[in-house]
Protein backbone atom coordinates (compact mmCIF):
# COMPACT_ATOMS: atom_id res chain seq x y z
CA UNK A 1 0.00 0.00 0.00
CA UNK A 2 1.22 3.54 -0.56
CA UNK A 3 0.38 5.73 1.82
CA UNK A 4 -2.14 8.36 1.42
CA UNK A 5 0.83 10.60 3.07
CA UNK A 6 2.46 10.59 -0.09
CA UNK A 7 -1.13 12.66 -1.33
CA UNK A 8 0.10 16.22 -2.52
CA UNK A 9 -3.80 17.13 -2.50
CA UNK A 10 -7.49 16.32 -2.33
CA UNK A 11 -10.31 17.77 -4.53
CA UNK A 12 -14.13 17.12 -3.82
CA UNK A 13 -14.09 14.73 -7.15
CA UNK A 14 -11.13 12.09 -4.99
CA UNK A 15 -13.34 12.83 -1.68
CA UNK A 16 -16.60 11.59 -3.15
CA UNK A 17 -15.13 9.08 -5.15
CA UNK A 18 -13.53 7.51 -1.82
CA UNK A 19 -16.57 7.79 0.00
CA UNK A 20 -18.51 5.76 -2.98
CA UNK A 21 -15.64 3.07 -3.24
CA UNK A 22 -12.53 3.62 -1.31
CA UNK A 23 -11.20 0.68 -3.35
CA UNK A 24 -11.84 2.33 -6.41
CA UNK A 25 -10.11 5.50 -4.97
CA UNK A 26 -7.53 3.36 -4.14
CA UNK A 27 -7.02 1.75 -7.29
CA UNK A 28 -6.73 5.24 -9.55
CA UNK A 29 -4.93 7.60 -6.54
CA UNK A 30 -2.62 5.10 -5.00
CA UNK A 31 -1.60 2.40 -7.14
CA UNK A 32 -2.63 4.47 -10.21
CA UNK A 33 -3.68 1.48 -12.19
CA UNK A 34 -4.49 1.58 -15.72
CA UNK A 35 -8.31 2.07 -16.74
CA UNK A 36 -10.10 -0.58 -18.39
CA UNK A 37 -13.19 1.40 -19.85
CA UNK A 38 -15.12 4.48 -19.40
CA UNK A 39 -18.54 4.18 -18.81
CA UNK A 40 -20.53 6.81 -21.24
CA UNK A 41 -21.86 8.65 -18.45
CA UNK A 42 -18.96 9.83 -17.32
CA UNK A 43 -17.27 10.59 -21.10
CA UNK A 44 -21.17 12.63 -21.29
CA UNK A 45 -20.82 14.76 -18.47
CA UNK A 46 -17.21 15.60 -19.32
CA UNK A 47 -18.40 16.56 -23.03
CA UNK A 48 -21.65 18.58 -21.18
CA UNK A 49 -19.50 20.26 -18.96
CA UNK A 50 -16.05 21.80 -21.48
CA UNK A 51 -19.22 22.86 -23.75
CA UNK A 52 -21.46 24.69 -20.99
CA UNK A 53 -17.61 26.25 -19.76
CA UNK A 54 -17.04 27.50 -23.25
CA UNK A 55 -20.87 28.65 -23.96
CA UNK A 56 -20.22 30.51 -20.15
CA UNK A 57 -17.06 31.90 -21.07
CA UNK A 58 -18.18 33.12 -24.36
CA UNK A 59 -21.22 34.70 -22.62
CA UNK A 60 -18.77 36.42 -19.76
CA UNK A 61 -16.71 38.00 -22.82
CA UNK A 62 -20.45 39.30 -24.37
CA UNK A 63 -20.24 36.37 -27.42
CA UNK A 64 -21.89 33.38 -28.49
CA UNK A 65 -21.02 29.95 -29.61
CA UNK A 66 -22.76 27.56 -31.03
CA UNK A 67 -23.20 24.82 -28.20
CA UNK A 68 -24.71 22.02 -30.17
CA UNK A 69 -21.21 22.21 -32.53
CA UNK A 70 -19.38 22.75 -29.66
CA UNK A 71 -20.92 20.16 -28.15
CA UNK A 72 -20.29 17.47 -31.06
CA UNK A 73 -16.93 18.71 -31.10
CA UNK A 74 -16.41 17.47 -27.19
CA UNK A 75 -18.21 14.22 -27.41
CA UNK A 76 -16.01 13.78 -30.36
CA UNK A 77 -12.96 14.18 -28.10
CA UNK A 78 -14.47 12.42 -24.95
CA UNK A 79 -14.92 9.01 -26.83
CA UNK A 80 -12.14 9.29 -28.82
CA UNK A 81 -9.31 7.81 -26.35
CA UNK A 82 -7.23 4.56 -25.94
CA UNK A 83 -9.76 3.19 -23.30
CA UNK A 84 -13.16 2.05 -24.77
CA UNK A 85 -16.00 3.83 -23.70
CA UNK A 86 -18.75 1.25 -21.75
CA UNK A 87 -22.04 2.46 -23.37
CA UNK A 88 -25.67 1.76 -21.63
CA UNK A 89 -28.64 1.39 -22.82
CA UNK A 90 -27.86 4.83 -24.90
CA UNK A 91 -25.97 4.22 -28.16
CA UNK A 92 -22.93 6.66 -28.99
CA UNK A 93 -25.43 8.60 -31.49
CA UNK A 94 -28.00 8.52 -28.94
CA UNK A 95 -25.81 10.32 -26.31
CA UNK A 96 -25.06 12.92 -28.94
CA UNK A 97 -28.61 13.70 -30.08
CA UNK A 98 -29.21 13.96 -26.31
CA UNK A 99 -26.20 16.30 -25.49
CA UNK A 100 -26.81 18.15 -28.63
CA UNK A 101 -30.52 18.84 -27.59
CA UNK A 102 -29.46 20.10 -23.63
CA UNK A 103 -27.03 22.21 -24.42
CA UNK A 104 -29.16 24.18 -26.85
CA UNK A 105 -31.92 23.90 -23.80
CA UNK A 106 -28.81 25.70 -21.44
CA UNK A 107 -29.34 30.03 -21.45
CA UNK A 108 -26.27 31.26 -19.79
CA UNK A 109 -26.95 33.74 -16.64
CA UNK A 110 -26.36 37.34 -17.05
CA UNK A 111 -23.04 39.03 -15.23
CA UNK A 112 -20.89 35.61 -15.33
CA UNK A 113 -17.54 37.27 -13.41
CA UNK A 114 -15.49 33.24 -13.41
CA UNK A 115 -15.77 30.52 -15.49
CA UNK A 116 -13.86 27.29 -14.33
CA UNK A 117 -12.16 29.41 -11.64
CA UNK A 118 -9.44 27.97 -9.63
CA UNK A 119 -9.03 27.66 -5.74
CA UNK A 120 -7.06 26.05 -3.52
CA UNK A 121 -7.84 26.05 0.50
CA UNK A 122 -6.30 24.97 3.57
CA UNK A 123 -8.65 23.13 5.71
CA UNK A 124 -6.35 21.71 8.82
CA UNK A 125 -2.47 21.93 8.29
CA UNK A 126 -2.48 17.95 9.08
CA UNK A 127 -4.12 17.88 5.61
CA UNK A 128 -3.24 18.23 2.27
CA UNK A 129 -4.58 21.23 0.28
CA UNK A 130 -7.78 21.12 -1.32
CA UNK A 131 -7.66 22.01 -4.59
CA UNK A 132 -10.34 22.44 -7.51
CA UNK A 133 -12.34 24.35 -10.24
CA UNK A 134 -15.77 26.44 -10.04
CA UNK A 135 -18.30 25.76 -12.72
CA UNK A 136 -19.62 29.31 -13.25
CA UNK A 137 -19.06 32.79 -10.56
CA UNK A 138 -21.94 34.97 -11.45
CA UNK A 139 -23.13 38.48 -9.53
CA UNK A 140 -26.83 38.56 -8.52
CA UNK A 141 -29.14 41.76 -9.21
CA UNK A 142 -27.83 43.28 -6.14
CA UNK A 143 -24.35 42.62 -6.71
CA UNK A 144 -23.96 40.05 -5.02
CA UNK A 145 -21.58 36.63 -5.47
CA UNK A 146 -23.88 33.73 -6.73
CA UNK A 147 -21.64 30.28 -6.88
CA UNK A 148 -22.77 27.26 -8.93
CA UNK A 149 -21.78 24.05 -10.32
CA UNK A 150 -23.61 22.37 -13.45
CA UNK A 151 -24.70 19.07 -13.54
CA UNK A 152 -26.45 16.31 -15.54
CA UNK A 153 -29.62 14.55 -14.28
CA UNK A 154 -31.88 12.01 -14.98
CA UNK A 155 -34.53 14.07 -13.66
CA UNK A 156 -35.52 17.89 -13.55
CA UNK A 157 -33.96 18.53 -9.83
CA UNK A 158 -31.83 16.66 -7.75
CA UNK A 159 -33.63 14.77 -4.61
CA UNK A 160 -30.11 13.54 -3.02
CA UNK A 161 -27.77 16.86 -2.46
CA UNK A 162 -25.38 15.51 0.39
CA UNK A 163 -22.39 15.74 -2.29
CA UNK A 164 -23.55 19.30 -3.35
CA UNK A 165 -23.81 20.55 -0.20
CA UNK A 166 -20.57 19.05 0.57
CA UNK A 167 -19.22 20.64 -2.67
CA UNK A 168 -20.43 23.90 -2.24
CA UNK A 169 -19.66 24.01 1.29
CA UNK A 170 -16.36 23.50 0.45
CA UNK A 171 -16.13 26.00 -2.68
CA UNK A 172 -17.81 28.50 -0.22
CA UNK A 173 -14.14 28.48 1.89
CA UNK A 174 -12.49 29.62 -1.48
CA UNK A 175 -15.38 32.18 -2.51
CA UNK A 176 -17.30 33.44 -0.03
CA UNK A 177 -20.92 33.92 -1.27
CA UNK A 178 -24.48 34.92 -0.71
CA UNK A 179 -26.40 32.42 -3.02
CA UNK A 180 -25.14 28.66 -3.71
CA UNK A 181 -26.82 26.60 -6.88
CA UNK A 182 -26.69 24.00 -8.96
CA UNK A 183 -27.50 23.91 -12.98
CA UNK A 184 -29.52 20.87 -13.13
CA UNK A 185 -29.42 19.55 -16.76
CA UNK A 186 -32.15 16.96 -16.96
CA UNK A 187 -31.80 14.51 -19.49
CA UNK A 188 -35.64 14.17 -20.15
CA UNK A 189 -37.40 13.69 -23.06
CA UNK A 190 -37.78 17.21 -23.44
CA UNK A 191 -34.25 18.73 -21.76
CA UNK A 192 -35.11 20.53 -18.52
CA UNK A 193 -32.15 23.36 -16.91
CA UNK A 194 -33.07 23.86 -13.86
CA UNK A 195 -31.79 26.16 -11.16
CA UNK A 196 -32.06 24.92 -7.75
CA UNK A 197 -30.57 26.64 -4.69
CA UNK A 198 -28.34 24.34 -2.18
CA UNK A 199 -27.59 25.35 1.45
CA UNK A 200 -23.77 24.79 2.10
CA UNK A 201 -22.19 22.28 4.62
CA UNK A 202 -21.32 24.74 7.29
CA UNK A 203 -17.45 25.24 7.29
CA UNK A 204 -17.29 23.17 10.44
CA UNK A 205 -18.76 19.96 8.80
CA UNK A 206 -16.70 20.38 5.76
CA UNK A 207 -13.20 20.51 7.87
CA UNK A 208 -14.49 17.60 9.48
CA UNK A 209 -15.41 15.20 6.67
CA UNK A 210 -12.00 15.89 4.98
CA UNK A 211 -9.98 15.05 8.23
CA UNK A 212 -12.60 11.68 8.46
CA UNK A 213 -12.17 11.14 4.83
CA UNK A 214 -8.13 11.81 4.62
CA UNK A 215 -7.69 9.65 8.14
CA UNK A 216 -9.23 6.46 6.54
CA UNK A 217 -7.32 6.95 3.47
CA UNK A 218 -3.85 7.41 5.11
CA UNK A 219 -5.15 4.59 7.71
CA UNK A 220 -5.78 1.89 4.49
CA UNK A 221 -8.72 1.37 4.10
CA UNK A 222 -9.88 -0.03 0.47
CA UNK A 223 -12.78 -2.08 1.16
CA UNK A 224 -15.07 -2.60 -2.04
CA UNK A 225 -18.56 -0.84 -2.35
CA UNK A 226 -20.37 -3.63 -4.71
CA UNK A 227 -23.57 -1.73 -6.40
CA UNK A 228 -24.63 0.05 -9.20
CA UNK A 229 -21.33 1.57 -9.23
CA UNK A 230 -19.54 -1.28 -10.45
CA UNK A 231 -21.51 -1.14 -13.66
CA UNK A 232 -18.70 0.75 -16.06
CA UNK A 233 -16.28 0.74 -13.42
CA UNK A 234 -12.98 1.30 -14.44
CA UNK A 235 -11.08 -1.40 -12.46
CA UNK A 236 -14.45 -3.46 -12.75
CA UNK A 237 -11.91 -6.34 -13.72
CA UNK A 238 -9.17 -6.11 -11.81
CA UNK A 239 -11.55 -5.79 -8.77
CA UNK A 240 -13.41 -8.93 -9.62
CA UNK A 241 -10.24 -10.79 -9.87
CA UNK A 242 -9.23 -9.43 -6.51
CA UNK A 243 -12.29 -10.93 -4.99
S1 LIG B 1 -15.93 -2.72 -9.42
FE1 LIG B 1 -17.27 -1.86 -7.85
S2 LIG B 1 -16.38 -2.52 -5.90
FE2 LIG B 1 -14.80 -2.79 -7.48
S3 LIG B 1 -13.58 -0.90 -7.43
FE3 LIG B 1 -15.18 -0.63 -8.99
S4 LIG B 1 -16.90 0.37 -7.90
FE4 LIG B 1 -15.53 -0.49 -6.35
Amino acid sequence: MIAAAAIDHLSHSQVQTFTTCPRKWSYDKQEHAPRERIPSSFAFGIAVHDCLAGVNEASMHGERIDAAAAFMAQWKLAIAGEVPVHYGKDTADDLLAKGRALVTAYVPPPDIIGVEQPFTVDLDPDLPRVEGRIDLIRRDAAGNLVVADIKTAASRLLTETDAVEAQLGLYDLAYPAAQHEIIVLGKLKSPTVTVQPITPWPDRLVRQHYREVFAAMDAGVRYAVRGWGCDGCPFADRCRAEG
